[in-house]
């Protein structure tokens, strides 16, 4: 089996820290096992997107010397991929039209006094939209033992997550019209061949159900590494929203560092003059750690 892994940023402002993290430890990952590193573009998200921040990752990417081994996929580009999925899901009955808006959902968890303990969507919408317009896809999550997802995570361990208490029936497709994350990710997994996933740990949630998600659509699961998250001064994860700056592209080797660095890789005491040292020496380290 030829070893496929990829980088998924979503295009929302240039790359820091913290996407720089992701981007290398799946790069190193694949490197260490003589495989195939892919680059996908996650601009699915319409509102979200920033208008050249893309071609901004792609650069920096090039310029750190991080060069996918096949030309980048943008999401954008493959809607009829993820409508010819949510159709197989219609046909299957996996999925059904919901109608509760946001704050309709709020409340009857409320109600149900399930405030602390689960904020699964309840099913409302499961046996029918109660004369309610459509608005959302959902996708109907198992029963019982049937909706417990065990993986286990190469960085972090066995994970278990119960989709019927901790999730409840998820959205594939948006009532904004949008693709969710979750539709995208999985058809384009499976579409692209991926073998192992290597991203940030703030998606280790969203695992259990991409899994469930593979199930449905007959795709086979990938081997998962959710690495940590690099956070701001308040522990929160470091995004553009709370302040991480853009890499300085002209001194690669410094963010390069501060990244390996945090993925607890030891470089050695003097530092790397060029990318061909540091990516020899990181893959080295990062082989003897990870295996
Ligand atoms: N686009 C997602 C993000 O930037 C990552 C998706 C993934 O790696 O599965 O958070």
């Amino acid at each position: 089996m030829t070893y496929r892994g990829r980088f998924a940023p979503s295009p929302t402002g240039p790359l820091h820290i913290g996407s720089l993290v992701s981007a290398l430890a799946s790069w190193l990952d694949a490197r260490a096992h003589q495989g195939v590193w892919l680059v996908r573009i996650e601009d699915i998200d319409g509102p979200r997107t920033v208008p050249g921040a893309a071609e901004d990752i792609l650069a920096t990417l090039a310029h750190f010397g991080m060069h996918a081994d096949e030309p980048p996929v943008w999401q954008s580009r493959r809607m009829a991929k993820y409508q010819q999925a949510l159709e197989h899901l219609k046909s299957t009955g996996q999925i059904y039209p919901c109608g509760c808006t946001r704050k309709e959902i709020a409340d009857s968890l409320l109600n149900a006094h399930t405030r602390n303990t689960t904020l699964a969507y309840p099913g409302t919408c499961r046996d029918g939209l109660h004369g309610k317009p459509a608005r959302a896809w959902r996708l109907r999550v198992p029963e019982a033992d049937a909706a417990i997802i065990r993986f286990e995570d190469r960085w972090q361990g066995m994970q278990t997550q119960d989709l019927a208490t901790e999730v409840g029936d998820f959205v594939l497709k948006r009532a904004d019209d949008q693709w969710a994350y979750q539709l995208a990710v999985v058809v384009d997994d499976a579409d692209e061949r991926i073998t192992h996933i290597v991203r940030g740990a703030d998606l280790m949630d969203s695992t259990a159900r991409q899994i469930y998600l593979q199930r449905c659509l007959g795709a086979p699961t990938p081997v998962y590494l959710h690495v940590p998250v690099v956070t701001n001064d308040h522990g929160e994860k470091l995004s553009k929203q709370n302040g991480a700056t853009a890499l300085d592209r002209d001194r690669p080797l410094e963010a390069l560092t501060a990244a390996a660095t945090h993925l607890g890789l030891d470089l050695g005491n003097s530092p790397h003059t060029t990318l061909d040292g540091f990516y020899a020496a990181a893959t080295a380290q990062w082989a003897k750690k990870m295996g």
